[in-house]
């Protein structure tokens, strides 16, 4: 992601980098058509060799809980590592109770605020700040955990076959 004028890609630890993706990614966020927001924070104790493994937890959780139960499907998540070790950022509850969706992360302790969509950049900004982010480098995709909705390229994909079908079959490999 370009970053301002003197860094590309940003520098996180710049206020106008960080502005500048802070309104980015709001912007592509409420362009989503987020339902049921939330400014949410992991009150973990991670330091960034810690966070991978994190992501990796947090997907697998949210995974089971996408087989148990349809609710979770376009539950959405965004979240940056602080240099505190907390984990903050904004979450699509979707169709969600904050209470369900706490329930569900019980081995992290955190908080969950419902927010309205026009506090969607002030939730962000509140989580890559400078002096909030956590330390890695430039580019933010070392402290940042994306959440998509489920299916997406799933109920794309059975479209683009019969398309190619129908114009020109697929050669089919043997063997
Ligand atoms: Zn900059």
């Amino acid at each position: 992601m370009r970053g301002c004028r003197r860094h590309r890609p940003s520098d996180p630890h710049c206020p106008i980098c960080a502005g500048r993706y802070a309104r980015r990614v709001a912007r592509s966020i409420v362009a989503s058509k987020p339902r049921n927001l939330a400014a949410v924070e992991f009150k973990t104790d991670l330091d960034i060799g810690e966070f991978d493994p994190f992501r990796v937890a947090v997907r697998n959780l949210i995974d089971f809980q996408r087989r148990e139960c349809r609710w979770w499907r376009d539950f959405r998540l965004w979240g940056w590592l602080s240099s505190d070790g907390h984990v903050r950022g904004v979450a699509a509850l979707d169709a969600l109770q904050p209470d369900e969706f706490v329930d569900a992360f019980l081995r992290w302790p955190m908080s969950v605020r419902r927010i309205g969509v026009e506090e969607v950049e002030a939730a962000v900004v509140a989580a890559v700040r400078p002096g909030v982010i956590a330390s890695a480098g430039r580019g933010y995709q070392q402290v940042k955990l994306v959440i998509g909705p489920k299916g997406v390229a799933r109920v794309a994909a059975p479209v683009i076959s019969v398309q190619r079908r129908v114009i020109e079959p697929m050669p089919v490999l043997v063997g």
